[in-house]
């Protein structure tokens, strides 16, 4: 296998910092309560930055369910298998007694060549339709049908963790780059881009949930210097992860867990 023919560099995250703080203010309508963190006993909102409502989503403290509203931009559909796989990996972290409901919305838009990541906060802000409630943390997730326009070659976004309730999914990378020859399955590679981007709305790595040990990786900011769990990955160039011999979807490494855990995870 020429392993190398298809090395991809992945950049989960390009917009963790630079997209948080300054598309705050566009979005403060989302729900009606300005910047407000819930601290004075209202509800906390979901026009915050990644990483903001990582307690939020692990604890009770806030809310006992998890609403997941995923959003399929012209019909672009996960494997059903593939949010079986993030219902199971969210239930065996977060506490949310009442569960976790995923509603499902196919939206027509009109077809770009590609989405810049203010595109696509721009279509979920016209199109998002669950917003945090007393009981309930509403997540949004777009699933593009079109690929991010930072892409390069095999330098590629398959999904960005945005704002503290708010991710987008490359459909259309991740199905060029699995279920082929020497390629993962597609829902392997759905599983893991979808985990991780969750794990980063979770707080991971020191995003919101704190580091309980040393294990921020110095070379990629907010992901986890441990070979082989799930926030290891490389945004851009050096380090690039072999992510074809995927043959099943990566798991929190002990730290991750352990940082998880302080922050009142399970
Ligand atoms: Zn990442
Ligand atoms: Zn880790």
């Amino acid at each position: 296998m020429k392993r190398s023919l298809y090395y991809i560099a992945l950049m989960f995250v390009i917009c963790i910092a630079s997209c948080s703080s300054d598309e705050s203010s566009s979005t403060d309508d989302m729900v009606g309560v300005g910047d407000d963190d819930g601290g004075d006993g209202s509800i906390p909102n979901n026009a915050r930055s990644t990483g903001a409502s990582a307690a939020e989503l692990l604890t009770t403290a806030d809310f006992d369910q998890l609403v997941i509203e995923a959003i399929y931009l012209n019909g672009a559909e996960p494997r059903s298998a593939s949010l079986d796989n993030l219902e199971d990996f969210l239930e065996a972290r977060l506490n949310k007694p009442d569960g976790i409901q995923i509603i499902e919305r196919n939206i027509q838009v009109e077809n770009e060549d590609s989405y810049t990541i203010d595109e696509i906060a721009q279509i979920e802000e016209d199109n998002r339709t669950q917003f945090n409630t007393e009981n309930a943390i509403a997540v949004s997730v777009i699933f593009a049908n079109r690929p991010n326009a930072a892409n390069q070659g095999n330098s590629v976004v398959l999904g960005t963790a945005y704002r503290n309730t708010s991710l987008v999914m490359f459909q259309e990378t991740i199905e060029e780059f699995s279920g082929g020859v020497g390629q993962p399955s597609r829902v392997v590679l759905e599983s893991t881009v979808y985990n991780h981007e969750f794990g980063h709305i979770m707080g991971l790595v020191n995003l919101g949930t704190p580091l309980q040990s040393d294990h921020e990786d110095a070379n990629n900011p907010k992901h986890c210097d441990v070979d082989g769990c799930l926030m290891f990955f490389e945004v851009n160039g050096g380090n690039i992860l072999d992510l074809m011999g995927l043959s099943s979807v990566p798991e929190f490494d002990s730290q991750c867990l352990a940082d998880l855990r302080a922050n009142g995870g399970r």
